[in-house]
């Protein structure tokens, strides 16, 4: 059996970030980690939006506040220093409506609060000279937000792990995790594994790797789908770099905006349905027992009841495109049907509380000897080295009683 001093499930961006953290912090640690996929950021961190946030949205104290302030310094260090390419372009959120006004005076406040500086609220005539396709009424420039492609970072996060000795091993899918007061029983891709502690960073899969471990989690992921549009390459100019709505603040999501990608072209999205399928990447994919975690959970029942007007409002601009680009032409009129072509698509690991809220902030839960992330959702692929640093910090603790 083999045996290695920490091991972690799920190569994604923060099981990587993990790894790197802790062999940073403890050179010598014997380290793996295991992900099921044949490659690395096969999932949430692979199909995302590719910005490098601010901190701008997050609750002044929170842990997404304080981890993505963090993570973008450390993320952008670490760009540098191994040559992936990035880029700190800068965003707009666009306020399209008079109602729209107080959120934004609420964003720049936050801002403030969570330490970001040089942003300007500009009128049509400022924000134009930015965007020049852009429309509202007012709008918050960012200075601080960048684009990267989080594939990229990951590589490059699994080669510095192997060079400083730790193993990433891909197609090793935990199927058995157990800990006790003094090590944890992983069997991976076949094989049984002794580790003295391990992490659990399975994103769309954490609750079920936590309820392998006999840990309750307390709360369901239940997925959300977001689809893409890309913008047909000679109209990807009307897009300088990104452009953001304002959020409807009961949201854990964005809203859809306009990305300029680090590798070229834009992209419009992602809208935020409720997936039949945890790895499902088209509408139509469906998965049994993902979907019936999700449709015997109270929880969402409860959400959807109380959020019925926007669910189905999202729906229908996932199935209709007539209905997206009209959502889009709020934040640049000039956007035609014929400028956008599908794009791909992403599922959001959410976690749901059985009372159909939508955990807001990052959980990271200790059960026995191993360390549960069971919520990640963005922007914790910007923040992933916070993450890793405050669960290494954790598992060198955890070491040393
Ligand atoms: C549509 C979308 C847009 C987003 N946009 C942004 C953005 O622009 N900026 C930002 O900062 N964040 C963004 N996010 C959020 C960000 O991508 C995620 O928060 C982040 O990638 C989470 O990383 P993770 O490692 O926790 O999860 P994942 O990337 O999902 O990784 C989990 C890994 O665990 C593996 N796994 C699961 N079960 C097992 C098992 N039993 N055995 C072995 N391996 C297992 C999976 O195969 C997977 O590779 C976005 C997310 C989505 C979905």
């Amino acid at each position: 059996m083999a045996r290695v001093d920490v091991a972690i499930a799920g190569g994604g961006i923060v099981g990587l970030a993990t790894a790197l953290k802790l062999l940073e912090r403890a050179p010598g640690l014997s380290v793996v980690v295991l992900e099921k996929e044949k490659e690395v950021a096969a999932h949430q961190t692979g199909h995302n939006s590719g910005v490098i946030h601010s901190g701008l949205y997050y609750k002044p104290g929170s842990e997404k506040a304080k981890t993505c302030v963090e993570g973008r310094r450390l993320l952008v260090a670490f760009c540098q220093r191994h040559g992936v390419p990035h880029e700190i372009c800068g965003k707009l959120v666009v306020a399209t409506k008079e109602s729209e006004l107080p959120a934004l005076a609420e964003l720049e406040r936050r801002a403030g609060e969570n330490g970001l500086s040089g942003l300007r609220t500009l009128a049509p005539a400022e924000f134009r000279k930015i965007e020049p396709h852009a429309a509202g009424l007012r709008a918050l420039y960012v200075p601080a937000t960048g684009i990267v492609d989080y594939r990229a970072v990951s590589a490059k996060f699994a080669e510095v792990i192997a060079a400083a000795g730790g193993r990433v091993r891909t197609g090793a899918r935990v199927t058995a995790l157990s800990s006790s007061e003094s090590e944890v029983r992983i069997v991976a891709g076949g094989e049984e594994i002794e580790a003295g502690l391990a992490v659990n960073c399975g994103g769309l899969q954490s609750d079920r790797l936590a309820r392998l471990d006999g840990a309750e989690p307390g709360l369901r992921i239940v997925p959300f789908r977001g689809d893409y549009h890309r913008l047909v390459p000679d109209r990807a100019g009307l897009v300088k770099n990104l452009i953001y709505p304002v959020a409807d603040p009961r949201f854990p999501f964005l809203g859809v905006h306009f990305t300029r990608m680090i590798g070229g072209g834009a992209e419009a999205g992602p809208n935020a349905v409720p997936a039949l399928a945890r790895e499902g990447y088209t509408r139509t994919s469906f998965d049994l027992r993902d979907a019936w975690d999700t449709f015997t959970y109270p929880g969402f029942w409860r959400m959807a009841v109380r959020h019925m007007g926007m669910g189905l409002g999202e729906i229908h601009r996932s199935f209709s495109k007539r209905a997206f680009v009209k959502a889009l032409q709020r934040l640049m009129p000039d956007l035609r049907g014929e400028d956008l072509e599908e794009g791909g698509s992403g599922v959001r690991a959410q976690a749901m509380l059985p009372d159909g809220r939508l955990e807001d902030d990052f959980r990271i839960v200790t059960h026995g000897r191993a360390i549960h992330v069971l919520n990640a959702p963005s922007p914790a692929a910007t923040a992933s080295l916070a993450i890793g640093e405050r669960i290494a910090t954790r598992v060198l603790a955890m070491r040393r009683d």
